[in-house]
């Protein structure tokens, strides 16, 4: 999850990522391409961008509510 530190916004952001997929491809004999499976073998975010004021210094990463799995005891609110 994102926030915006500048306006509030917690919902609608641009995010320019790069990622890096193995895909099993069906070929018929047509030439028709499938992608039959897809793996993600890396994904690294380059950029994130407020979509409501454009601000991409103030946007900060938060973790989402409830339990995630990695808790951490007496994170603050
Ligand atoms: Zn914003």
């Amino acid at each position: 999850m994102y926030r915006c530190d500048a306006c509030g916004n917690k919902t609608r952001f641009d995010v320019v990522e790069r990622t890096r997929v193995r895909a099993y491809l069906h070929f018929t004999l047509g030439g028709e391409a499938s992608v039959e499976e897809e793996e993600l073998l890396e994904r690294e975010v380059e950029r994130v961008s407020c979509r409501w004021c454009g601000s991409s210094d103030e946007v900060v990463t938060e973790a989402p509510p409830g339990n995630g799995g990695a808790g951490t005891p007496g994170t603050p609110r």
